[in-house]
């Protein structure tokens, strides 16, 4: 029987209870789930590729009996799909705001490569709101972020803005 591949991509900086939801339940529905972790240089990361690499594979340990291969790609989504025998992309929505790009990506690649879907999933009511993007904000002012990250993630980046004021 041929195995189901599934592709969660994202740039995971750093990666957050939210995303940890969204591996939990992409996981139930493939045989494999390969994580690809992009370089995305257009946004400037806390992270470096190599820690949010090692950071995700940390976080996934034990999350799930289905095989995590965790790996660095950056190069089309769904050429990197096709490479890694894929044929489910995986993505999370949020809000509304999350939508209107997902859709808009979700209706190209089908251009792309009409063999591969898109599967959206929503994470944990509870889990929704959170984006590395606005962790981060917090963590720099300050803020409580143990409700959004792991605890070990929550160190790294305490110990990532302690750095950066010295
Ligand atoms: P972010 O958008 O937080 O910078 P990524 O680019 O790493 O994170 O996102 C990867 C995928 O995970 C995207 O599909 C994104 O919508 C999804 N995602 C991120 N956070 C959540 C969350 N709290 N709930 C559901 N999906 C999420």
């Amino acid at each position: 029987m041929t195995q189901r591949i599934g592709l969660y991509p994202g740039t995971f900086d750093p990666v957050t209870l939210g995303h940890l939801d969204i591996i939990r339940r992409g996981a139930k529905l493939v045989d494999k789930l390969v994580i690809g972790v992009t370089t995305n240089p257009s946004k400037s990361p806390m992270f470096t590729l190599d820690e949010r690499l090692a950071m995700v594979r940390r976080e996934c340990a034990g999350i799930t009996d289905t095989e995590i291969d965790v790996r660095a790609f950056d190069s089309l989504l769904m050429h990197y799909a096709h490479s890694v025998g894929a044929t489910i992309i995986l993505r999370g929505l949020r809000a509304v705001a999350d939508f209107e790009y997902e859709y808009q990506m979700a209706g190209m690649n089908q251009y792309l490569d009409a063999s591969i879907e898109t599967v959206f999933l929503m994470a944990d009511v509870a889990l929704q709101p959170i984006a590395s993007r606005l962790v981060k904000e917090i963590a720099y002012l300050d803020g409580d972020i143990s409700k959004f990250v792991p605890p070990a993630v929550r160190e790294d980046m305490l110990a990532r803005i302690a750095a950066k004021s010295v």
